[in-house]
């Protein structure tokens, strides 16, 4: 596939899984698993698994996309956190001391 066809679906991707990220919820207790409400059927919800790199959605039990959006989205909350934790504390290292 040409490189603007592979870019437009990861950018397609990104962009489902940015929608998903008020649906993405650590499982308590449990490191690395995720649910993830479904966007399109409300009450599914899908068990994203970081380390066994799964999820329980239709579309990645087909292989038909992987990552599938949920995985991406897990993946997107937890960036986005990492890079607010830094930013708060570039911040604090850049206060003046006194
Ligand atoms: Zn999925």
């Amino acid at each position: 596939m040409p490189l603007k066809e592979r870019l437009f679906q990861t950018l397609g991707k990104l962009e489902k899984a940015k929608a998903l990220l008020g649906k993405v919820h650590p499982v308590a207790g449990m490191d690395g698993l995720f649910v993830v409400e479904s966007e399109s059927q409300p009450g599914k919800r899908y068990l994203v698994d970081l380390e066994a790199e799964t999820c329980t959605c239709p579309a990645y039990a087909q292989g038909k996309t992987r990552p599938c959006k949920h995985q991406v989205a897990v993946v997107l909350s937890l960036w986005l956190r990492e890079k607010r934790r830094a930013q708060v504390e570039t911040r604090a290292a850049e206060r003046p001391v006194a």
